[in-house]
């Protein structure tokens, strides 16, 4: 499948300018498209309840996914690390 410029992604999945896109596969066997995506170094590390920079606590539950915006008739999914933060509120918290 010809893959088209991660700018064009972006905007279709509505991904904002602090997601890095690091790759894009297509998965024949689910039929849907995974989007690799990490973090800019500037919003690591926050609480994914209130956003407070956190220290790090572990690496979660590893490669995570999420159904994103379908792109024409093609499912989508954007998959990224989901570390824990140690939230000094929320305690351990998917970053
Ligand atoms: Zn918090």
């Amino acid at each position: 499948m010809a893959l088209l410029g991660v700018n064009i992604w972006r905007g279709m999945l509505g991904v904002d300018g602090a997601t890095v896109i690091e790759g894009i596969d297509f998965d024949e066997e689910a039929d849907c498209v995974v989007v690799h995506v990490r973090p800019r170094r500037s919003t690591k590390r926050r609480c994914g309840r209130c956003g407070v920079r956190a220290a790090g606590y572990d690496q979660g539950e590893g490669r995570r996914n999420w159904r994103t915006l379908d792109v024409g008739k093609l499912v989508c999914h954007l998959q990224a690390d989901s570390p824990r933060v140690n939230c000094p509120e929320h305690g351990p918290t998917v970053a």
